[in-house]
């Protein structure tokens, strides 16, 4: 009936072997229901974790969580997470349970879990267990809590934000009185890890409802990111601008591919501007030093939700840029190539295309100025064209060699060299660039 992959059927067949309940349990029942693949199977059982243990004994096991009954087999090249049916005890520090206790009842362990399209399980003959009404939440597209919303979202705050990231993710609306408590309860979030909430932020910006769910519960959203809260309604005043700056931001988010990176510099994009508009604008119409102050802005957010150095220099470097013209000549392309190199370009240029759509119609000549810059792009490329130290035709050891000492200088005159390529002042041959070195040193005492 369902397409269950032979290593999970072997799992679940050692443990009823053996006279033990073992059911499918959470995501993947509810993945499978939707016709979706699930990305992991998870197997609950009645089976003591020493009893798991027992057997799977000839599998490769990993005991991942132990003391709270989760061991992970690997069966025909799959990994599955058994875990033995459990209560959770009281939650003290609002996150995790202070203990776990087992037990034989499968609609127990159930009850624990977050949402009723996870509180799911699915026997290995393929009968639904739902004692939560999961699959009518299901058939109509909405994320209910178990139990009483609040209740659950003051024992593990982190509920509130899988909330919004199955939400997204999904398609789903959420359900009025879950919805309630997600905004009543939002400020829990701040118990929660920089980790944790980064990991379901991605996941909920990179889902496909990302534009309702973020114009719904921008509240949320700045419990954790209170930057975003001064753009919510904040008019731009412009032609050029429809939208309050956070609905353009969240207009122009969607407008982008679901990339970790781009959804996160659309998100951050603008957040510099209700700080610097006080400044004026200039002949574009832009807020002085927005783009510049949203970088600063953005660095702090993403290093504040201890993302990785490659995501954040990469989101600033972008904010940075994307409201700088990229002039259509060559000479400009190697110049930003040079600047940005070509996997960040190409990542500006969606930048500033998803920035453009969610503007007024009228911007809509950008978009072919951008075509344009594309198309010269590839032009550039495929003339192998050189706009970065690498590609230069002449090293550091070649200037040693004339005679002229290593350290910043070196590099400096390097850099010249490599200017005068991307300028179109020299051509990238070995020659010339030594010549062109000589004639730099003679003119510097
Ligand atoms: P996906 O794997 O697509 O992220 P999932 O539903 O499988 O979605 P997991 O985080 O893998 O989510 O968790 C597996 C199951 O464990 C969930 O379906 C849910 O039943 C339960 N669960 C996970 N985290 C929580 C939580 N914080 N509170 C309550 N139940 C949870
Ligand atoms: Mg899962």
């Amino acid at each position: 009936l369902f397409s269950i992959p032979d290593g999970v059927r072997q799992v679940l067949g050692r443990l009823t072997g053996l006279g033990f309940e073992a059911h499918l349990v959470g995501g993947c029942v509810r993945d499978l229901l939707m016709g979706r693949e699930p990305h992991d199977f998870d197997v609950a059982t009645s089976a003591l974790p020493e009893q798991v243990k027992c057997a799977l004994c000839g599998l490769r096991v990993i005991e991942t969580g132990l003391r709270h009954g989760t061991v992970t087999a690997l069966a025909g090249g799959q990994a599955v997470e058994v875990t033995t049916y459990r209560v959770d005890g009281g939650y003290s520090d609002g996150r995790h349970p202070d203990s776990v206790r087992f037990t034989d009842e499968l609609t127990q362990d159930l009850a624990r879990r977050d949402f009723t399209v996870n509180a799911m399980a699915l026997s290995p003959k393929g009968e639904l267990v739902d004692p939560f009404g999961g699959r009518d939440d299901l058939g109509r597209r909405l994320l209910r809590a178990v139990g009483e919303p609040a209740h659950r979202f003051e024992e593990d705050a982190l509920r509130i934000l899988r909330a919004l990231r199955f939400g997204s993710v999904l398609g789903f609306a959420i359900e009025a009185d879950t919805a309630r408590a997600v905004h009543e309860c939002r400020a829990l979030l701040e118990r929660v890890s920089a980790e944790r909430i980064a990991a379901e932020l991605v996941r909920l910006l990179c889902g496909q409802d990302a534009r309702e769910i973020l114009l719904e519960y921008p509240d949320v959203l700045g419990v954790f990111v209170p930057e975003l809260l001064p753009m919510v309604g904040f008019e731009q005043r412009s032609k050029y601008h429809l939208y309050d700056v956070y609905t353009h931001t969240v207009e122009a988010l969607a407008a982008v591919r679901p990339v970790p990176v781009l959804r996160l510099s659309l998100l951050l994009h603008d957040v510099g501007k209700p700080e610097t508009f006080t400044l004026g604008r200039d002949g574009a119409g832009h807020f002085y030093g927005h783009a510049l102050r949203g970088s600063e802005m953005a660095r702090d957010i993403l290093r504040r939700l201890r993302f990785d150095n490659e995501t954040v220099d990469t989101v600033c470097e972008l904010i940075l840029s994307h409201d700088i013209p990229i002039e259509r000549s060559e000479r400009a392309v190697r110049r930003w190539l040079g600047r940005l190199g070509e996997k960040r370009l190409r990542l500006l240029l969606e930048v500033k295309r998803a920035d453009n759509a969610a503007h007024a119609p009228g911007v809509s000549s950008r978009a072919q100025q951008l075509d344009e810059v594309e198309s010269i792009l590839a032009r550039v490329l495929e003339q192998g064209a050189c706009f970065c130290l690498r590609d230069l035709a002449v090293k550091g050891g070649d200037l040693i060699a004339l005679g002229i000492p290593p350290g910043p200088g070196l590099g400096a005159l390097l850099q010249k060299l490599l200017d005068a390529v991307i300028e179109g002042r020299c051509q990238n041959e070995r020659d010339v660039l030594l010549g062109y070195a000589e004639e730099l040193r003679s003119q510097t005492p």
